[in-house]
C-alpha cells in the first residue's frame, strides 16, 4: 500500500474479502489503512459475519456499504485511495466518487491477488481436501457412465456425490461432453445420450472451505478407437512432461510451451486452442495465468492446473487436467485419479 502511495484501500471483491477476512456472504466491503481495518456489510449478515470475520472491525448498517463507510468516516484523513477498478461497476463507481468527492481513487487491481497466489498451510489443506473429493467423484462417476446414460444425469450425479462427501458446492458447472460435443472445450452437460464408442471429457471441482479443485478426466465409452487412443496417448504424453517440468521461479510461458511443443511435435498443434493452466485458490481461474502470451513467473507454492487437451471438430477431444503444488525444483501433483484411458 506504502509503497504505491495509498493511505487506504477500499476492497470490495467477494472472493477477495473471503480470502481477506472470512466472509462468506453475497454483501460487503473492507477498507484497510495503516491504522484501521473495518468490515461493512448490511444486516442479513450481522450472525454471519460475527461468526466469520476475524481480524476486523464490523460495522454494519441497512444504509449502502458507501454510505455507511462514509458515515462512519472509514476514509477520514486519507487522500489517495486504492479501489479494485476490475470489480466495480461504473454505476458503483459514480457512487464512490458522489460520497467520497475530493478523495483521489487509483485502481489497484491484482494486488489481493498478488499476494493470494502462494498458499499457506491451512489453504492447502482446504485444496487437498477438495482435491480428494473429485477424484473419489470420478471413480464413483465410472460406475454411472454407459451408453444411453445423458451428459446431465452424469453431472447430477458428480455434485450429488460430492455435497454427500463435503463440499459445500461445485466449484463451476460441471462439463460432461461426449463424441462430437467433445471438440468445444467448455461444453457444459447436455441432454446428449452418451453412446458406446465415444469418448467422453469430464472437467468438474467441488469447493470446501472457499477453495477449489478443478479435475478433468477423458473416458471412453466401450471400446475406444485407434485413433482415439492415438490422441490420447499425445495428450497423456504432454500433459506428464509439463508435470514433470514445473517448478517455482520458472516462466509461465516456458511451462506452457513444454506441452504445446510436445503435442505440435505429434502433428496437433492446432488442435490444442486454449491455456495450459491457471491458478487456482479461493477463484477457479486465479493467477497465475499459464499461458504462451503469460509474462508472469511462476512462485513456489502457488497451485496451478495443467491441463492440455485436442480437440478435433467432428470427432471430440480429449483433456486431462490435474492441479499442482509448485515447489522450488519440482512440483506435486495433487490429484489421485487414474490418468490412464479408461473404457467403460
Ligand atoms: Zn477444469
Ligand atoms: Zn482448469
Amino acid at each position: 500500500m506504502r509503497a504505491r502511495g495509498l493511505d487506504a484501500l477500499l476492497l470490495t471483491s467477494l472472493p477477495n474479502l473471503r480470502w481477506l477476512t472470512g466472509f462468506t456472504g453475497s454483501n460487503g466491503l473492507c477498507v484497510v489503512t495503516a491504522r484501521r481495518s473495518v468490515f461493512v456489510s448490511d444486516p442479513r449478515y450481522t450472525l454471519q459475519s460475527r461468526e466469520e470475520v476475524q481480524g476486523f472491525r464490523r460495522v454494519i448498517s441497512p444504509r449502502g456499504l458507501f454510505d455507511t463507510a462514509a458515515e462512519n468516516r472509514l476514509l477520514s484523513g486519507c487522500r489517495s485511495v486504492g479501489f479494485e477498478s476490475q470489480h466495480v461497476t461504473h454505476a458503483q463507481y459514480r457512487t464512490m466518487r458522489r460520497i467520497f468527492g475530493p478523495l483521489s481513487f487509483h485502481p489497484t487491481d491484482d494486488l489481493v491477488e498478488d499476494l493470494a497466489m502462494v498458499k499457506d498451510n491451512g489453504e492447502l489443506a482446504l485444496l487437498r481436501q477438495a482435491v480428494r473429493i473429485t477424484d473419489d467423484a470420478f471413480r464413483h462417476v465410472l460406475e454411472v457412465i454407459r451408453p444411453g446414460v445423458r451428459e446431465l444425469d452424469v453431472a447430477a450425479e458428480i455434485t450429488y456425490f460430492q455435497k454427500r462427501a463435503g463440499a459445500e458446492r461445485d466449484a463451476f458447472e460441471t462439463i460432461v461432453a461426449g463424441g462430437e460435443r467433445g471438440a468445444l472445450p467448455h461444453a457444459r452437460a447436455s441432454s446428449r445420450k452418451l453412446r458406446a464408442g465415444d469418448l467422453v471429457i469430464l472437467d468438474f471441482g467441488c469447493t470446501v472451505g472457499g477453495y477449489s479443485s478443478d479435475l478433468t478426466r477423458t473416458v471412453a465409452v466401450g471400446k475406444a478407437s485407434i485413433r482415439a487412443r492415438k490422441i490420447y496417448g499425445v495428450v497423456r504424453e504432454a500433459q506428464a512432461a509439463a508435470v514433470a517440468a514445473a517448478h517455482g521461479g520458472m516462466r509461465a510461458r516456458d511451462l506452457d510451451a513444454v506441452a504445446r511443443t510436445a503435442i505440435a511435435a505429434a502433428g496437433y498443434g492446432r488442435y490444442f486452442i486454449h491455456s495450459l493452466g491457471h491458478g487456482l485458490g479461493i477463484r477457479v481461474h486465479e493467477r497465475p495465468r499459464v499461458s504462451a502470451m503469460s509474462t508472469e513467473l511462476l512462485r513456489t507454492g502457488s497451485v496451478i492446473t495443467i491441463e492440455p487437451g485436442i480437440y478435433i471438430p467432428g470427432f471430440g477431444g480429449v483433456r486431462i487436467e490435474d492441479d499442482v503444488v509448485l515447489g522450488e525444483k519440482a512440483c506435486r501433483v495433487l490429484n489421485t485419479a487414474p490418468r490412464e484411458l479408461i473404457e467403460v
